[in-house]
C-alpha cells in the first residue's frame, strides 16, 4: 500500500536507473545516503537535484518509511550539496514537489537545489 497517492515505487522510473548507472548524469556528489547531480533542464543558474540512495516515491514515502540514519544522511547531503555549490553566501532555495498537486514528475523523491540568482517569488502565480 503506498503511502503516498502515488502509485508504489516503480523500478524503471528515471532516478532508478541514474542510481544503476543506466542514463548518465552530471554528478557532483555521491555519498551513502545520496546522489546529487545537475538538472537537466535546468531553472535556475544552479538546479541540483538530491536524491536518496533508497527506494522512496516521494517525501510522504520518505519521512514515513526511511530509519532515522538515513533521514538525516540524506538531508545532511542536500545542505552539503548546497555549501558545495558555492550559494550558502548568497543563499538558495530547496524544494520538493510531492503528488500530483505538487506537480512531481519522476516518482522517486528528490530535493531539488536552486540559486545562482535572486530566485523571487516562491510561486509564478497565486494558488487557484
Ligand atoms: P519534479 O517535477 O518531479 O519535482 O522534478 C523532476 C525534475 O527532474 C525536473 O526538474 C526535470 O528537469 C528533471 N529530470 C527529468 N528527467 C531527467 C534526467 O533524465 N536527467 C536529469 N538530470 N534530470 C531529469
Amino acid at each position: 500500500m503506498p503511502v503516498s497517492g502515488l502509485p508504489p515505487y516503480d523500478d524503471g522510473n528515471v532516478f532508478a536507473r541514474i542510481l544503476r548507472g543506466e542514463i548518465p548524469s552530471r554528478k557532483v556528489h555521491e555519498d551513502e545516503y545520496a546522489l546529487a547531480f545537475h538538472d537537466i533542464a535546468p531553472q535556475a543558474p544552479v538546479h541540483v537535484l538530491v536524491i536518496p540512495k533508497g527506494r522512496y516515491v516521494s517525501l510522504a514515502d520518505f519521512s514515513a518509511q526511511a530509519g532515522a540514519e538515513e533521514v538525516a544522511g540524506f538531508w545532511r547531503a542536500v545542505g552539503l550539496v548546497a555549501r558545495q555549490l558555492g550559494l550558502e553566501q548568497q543563499g538558495y532555495r530547496a524544494m520538493t514537489n510531492m503528488g500530483h498537486d505538487g506537480g512531481q514528475e519522476v516518482p522517486h523523491f528528490h530535493v531539488h537545489i536552486l540559486g545562482g540568482k535572486r530566485l523571487g517569488a516562491m510561486l509564478v502565480a497565486p494558488a487557484a
